[in-house]
């Protein structure tokens, strides 16, 4: 078989020599010689297994994949049995066109995930009787912790919150995470919230539907909660199950400020805890709050309704220290598939759905009362059944008749019924319990709850019920967007590169899908031991000692890097240590996971070469030296460097008894030739949906592991629910799940097994090499912002666009929208600079894709230094009227200065192979989108359909 490396490597053999070639070096490690400082250069290989050839890899997946025992989980707390449509699983979580997408920072290239997202907004605010509904968070636990973080930010009061006793265990656990570093008093109240509400100066309260014994709260009480806690100036916060909402009176209706879950059971696999989308849904005045990302409607340059992101403002890459979040990456992927869940179900299929599970409940609860003892009779799905003393027998016998329960304690076992639950397994947990199986009894009921079928009304979620129309509809929107599919993403600091099917494939397997985050570890042992082969091999990759896989995406994981440098000062008694520099270039995340960390931070200028001011980093550290906490920097900075000033940077801080964060997203220009934990880092943060190959998802799944040196390891995350998961003197969990979204584990596996040691070496040189070409190239038409040693980049190239912009008036975006009519998604825009395009190509880019894409900003330059010429008008020419839709370059009149030849097809036409005249063009689905004028007239759900006639 052949080398997986030379399938992941884009240039390899003649082509690659070329590209040397015109870098000006003999081979890769003559470049990297020259490139990487020799003070941080590895002097040995990688200690790695031999790589793996693609068969091998899949057969080792697959046995990992067969040593999890997946039984019908019935084990509830927030992860339950679903039946993924075969048409979404292989159309959807399946497709590359969907899942190679990057976040729709570019508009007009990605309206069909942006409409899917907007059916997702919709759904949930339909469910949940809110207004305005986010794009996707983390999961249930973090979406919890975040609307705690916003009820503070607005009620501006006390610092109580008061949780339900039944908000599920590892909520609760990440909640006191939260709060622990930013002085939240968490007082979790079993027993009367009203009263509670009344004797305590809280600033919000959450409760829990179902609550995790399976008990729903009636209206009527739940009015008294929200009439008191609004009283009392205190935001009521509904943690709620999106299924029962189907049935349930919608929180909204009920006083309700914020609604937050998971959209798990909408399709979506267990995968072991995750990645799932976690949603949240807010009242009228709170929208300019909500953390994470949030799609709207615009129009575009014709005046047409287009999607876009709105509200960016309130977004770390813009806010940094003071946005709402630290979100960047979270779950589009898995929203997507939850929304198309309930576009091909529609609101009476949910319903329907409700209903089987609920009406499975009664009649399980009827067979189990005539010999054991409920907790209640008002639930949903979940029963708690009293077995004194014979709790643990109950859960054996249910398991091996191939059932899943949960053991609350000795005396009680949880029964929590899914979308997949058969006859078969009520039968079988009823035999457990000692009763006979379900007939036609009922026992139980809502609490009261009476909702009509009130909610997606809207034609989207009633026009595709057959698979036919599903499949279209899917593939209709997955056209519009143009993803890794179709071309190059060459998004600076995104690391947009191959993910390998052999890979993707292993995720479907049911051993790795079907699994329940809280079952046995006699079940999980495939999970534990593919998960602790992946954490060893990265901590060889990055000099580490030890690696949690928990948080959930970069940002998550710098949290949690920054909790255990909190930790070890506090261990260490200096509880004043609260300073964190960061260097003005830093990812918008960094500030804002500092202030969660309770952190304060401190801004470090940057050189005239780019690098971190060394002079201003002295006098930082000298007049913080006492309160000096961390300095958090990214290698290569994100100016796309290596600097030869790092390890004098780490001696600096650690001399003053700082910890130094090493933010691992460009761990891709490291690879195999240098260690953030042996340079002199305390602590880095990777990112698997970067560096390590697992798909963007269109913005998200991600996975953001933490890769610290031994003297932070207690300090690693942990779980109430696993102790496998991390060390006992942790600080507690970051993540809902224990291994956060190990679903997605198995890609980074098969990644750097199939790559081994030296294929990951070459891998780095490949993108190092790329990046540097690119450099070359473009460098004869554009300034490169910043090179170091021999004038080399690193692994990405900083193009400043601001000369040719003051010389011709055309902007960094007119470029990056002509770059979609030559067929790319544009590079990074104005980030680490304002007015500048920040490229990676990554080492899966062939040598032919380089060159389209150099030959296309060539292009660009000279048609911008034709606008210059005055050959066209500023505000009539290619650049300026990009993206061009198929709308406008048919239309009946076209009067622009310029053909329509030119408008649509700039490179020329790109015949297609058999030459019958097809072309491989991309079009966007929307001219230039006004994203002002959405956010001045804020839409975020589907709008009705009258609307776009107008
Ligand atoms: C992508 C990125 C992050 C954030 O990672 P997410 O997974 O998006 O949260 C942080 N720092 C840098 C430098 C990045 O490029």
């Amino acid at each position: 078989m052949v080398a997986f490396t030379t399938r992941h490597i884009g240039a390899v053999g003649e082509d690659r020599t070329k590209l040397l070639e015109a870098v000006g070096y003999e081979s890769l490690d003559a470049l990297s010689a020259a490139a990487v400082p020799t003070t941080i250069a590895l002097g040995a290989p990688l200690n790695l297994p031999p790589a793996l050839d693609e068969a091998a890899a899949a057969a080792e997946l697959a046995g990992f994949a067969a040593a999890n025992r997946p039984r019908r989980a019935m084990i509830g707390l927030g992860y339950h049995g679903t039946v993924t449509p075969p048409v979404i699983r292989r159309n959807l979580l399946e497709n590359p066109a969907w899942y190679t997408a990057y976040t729709p920072y570019q508009p007009e290239i990605s309206q069909g995930r942006l409409e899917a997202l907007l059916n997702f907004q919709t759904m949930i605010t339909d469910l949940a009787g809110l207004p305005t509904a986010g794009a996707s968070l983390l999961d249930e636990a973090t979406a919890v912790a975040e609307a705690m973080a916003l009820a503070r930010r607005v009620t501006r009061k006390g610092s109580v919150f008061l949780v339900d006793a039944q908000v599920l265990p590892q909520t609760l656990a990440v909640v006191r995470t939260r709060a622990l570093a930013t002085g939240i008093d968490v007082v979790v109240v079993d027993g009367d919230l009203v009263e509670a509400l009344q004797t305590h100066e809280a600033f919000a309260v959450v409760v829990q539907l179902p609550g995790a014994d399976g008990g729903v709260r009636g209206t009527d009480e739940l009015r008294a909660i929200a009439a008191t806690a609004h009283d009392n100036n205190a935001s009521v916060i509904a943690a709620a199950d999106l299924l029962a909402l189907t049935m349930l009176t919608a929180p909204g209706e009920w006083g309700a400020d914020i609604a937050v879950g998971t959209t798990q059971r909408f399709g979506v696999p267990l995968f072991y805890g995750g990645p799932h989308a976690a949603y949240m849904a807010v009242r009228e005045g709170l929208e300019r709050q909500l953390p994470g990302r949030l799609v709207g409607l615009s129009k575009d340059a014709d005046g047409t309704p287009a999607l876009r992101l709105a509200l960016q403002t309130r977004e770390q890459h813009i806010r940094r220290d003071r946005a709402t979040s630290n979100i960047c990456t979270a779950q589009v992927l898995l929203a997507v598939a939850a929304s198309m869940y309930a576009v091909y179900h529609g609101p009476r299929g949910l319903r329907a759905i409700a209903e089987g599970v609920h009406d499975k409940a009664r009649r399980l609860a009827a067979a189990l009362s005539a010999t054991t003892e409920l907790a209640g009779t008002s639930f949903f799905d979940t029963l708690t059944v009293t077995v004194p003393g014979r709790a643990a027998q109950v859960v054996a016998d249910a398991a091996e008749a191939g059932v899943q329960l949960r053991l609350v304690d000795a005396d009680r076992v949880g029964v929590s019924v899914g979308e997949d639950a058969t006859e078969a397994d009520l039968a079988a947990v009823a035999q457990a319990f000692g009763a006979s199986a379900p007939g036609e009894q009922r026992l139980g009921d809502l609490a009261g709850h009476d909702r009509g079928v009130d909610y997606l009304t809207h034609p989207v979620f009633n026009s595709r019920h057959s698979e036919t129309e599903m499949l279209r509809y899917l593939r209709t929107l997955a056209d519009r967007d143009f993803a890794l599919d179709r071309g190059m993403i060459p998004l600076g600091s995104c690391t947009m590169k191959l993910n390998p099917t052999t890979s993707m494939e292993a995720i479907s397997l049911p051993g790795f899908a079907n699994l329940h985050p809280f079952a046995p570890a006699s079940d999980a042992q495939g999970y534990l031991a593919m998960i602790e082969r992946l954490c060893s091999a990265l901590a060889e990759i990055t000099g580490y000692d030890r690696v949690s896989v928990q948080p959930n995406a970069g940002s998550q994981g710098e949290f949690a890097g920054l909790m255990a440098i909190r930790s070890y000062h506090l261990a260490n008694g200096d509880d004043q240590r609260t300073v964190c520099l960061i260097p003005a270039s830093a990812h918008g995340t960094n500030a804002a996971s500092a202030v969660m960390a309770g952190m304060k931070v401190v801004v470090v200028k940057t050189a005239d070469d780019g690098s971190v001011d060394l002079a201003d980093l002295r006098a930082k550290v000298a007049a913080n030296a006492d309160t000096l906490a961390a300095i958090m920097v990214t290698y290569p900075s994100t100016h796309g460097v290596y600097e030869d000033t790092i390890g004098e940077l780490c001696a600096l801080v650690h001399d003053a008894g700082g910890q130094v964060y090493v933010d691992g997203a460009n761990l891709n220009a490291l690879l195999g030739l240098a260690q953030p934990g042996k340079f002199g880092s305390d602590v880095s943060h990777l990112n698997l949906h970067k560096t390590f190959a697992i798909p963007h998802g269109g913005g998200g799944p991600g996975v953001g592991p933490v890769a610290v040196r031994a003297h932070l390891a207690p300090y690693l995350p942990s779980h109430p629910l696993l102790d496998e998961a991390g060390p006992a003197t942790s600080y507690g969990p970051v993540s809902a799940a224990p291994f956060g979204s190990a679903g997605v584990l198995p890609i980074s596996y098969a990644f750097i097994a199939m790559l081994g040691a030296d294929g990951l070496r070459e891998s780095g040189q490949a993108a190092v090499l790329a990046a540097n070409y690119v450099a070359k190239r473009l460098g004869e038409h554009y300034p490169i912002l910043y090179t170091g040693a021999h004038d080399l980049v690193a692994h990405e190239c900083i193009v400043d666009l601001r000369p040719l912009t003051k010389a011709t008036g055309v902007t960094v975006d007119d470029v990056a929208k002509r770059l979609i009519d030559y067929g790319f998604h544009a590079p990074t825009m104005s980030f680490p600079v304002a007015g500048t395009l920040m490229i990676e190509p990554t080492e899966s880019e062939s040598k032919a894709e380089l060159d389209r894409f150099c030959d296309a900003m060539i292009a660009i330059r000279a048609e911008a230094d034709a606008v210059a010429a005055g050959q066209w008008p500023a505000d009539d020419n290619p650049l300026h009227n990009a993206p061009h839709t198929q709308a406008r370059v048919v239309a009946d009149d076209w009067n622009h200065p310029y053909p329509r030849s030119l408008a649509a097809y700039p490179g020329g036409l790109r015949l297609g192979s058999v030459g019958t005249g097809a072309t491989d063009k991309y079009w966007p689905a929307s001219a230039r989108i006004d994203g002002v004028y959405g956010d001045r007239n804020l839409v975020c759900s589907c709008p009705p359909v009258s609307s776009y006639a107008e």
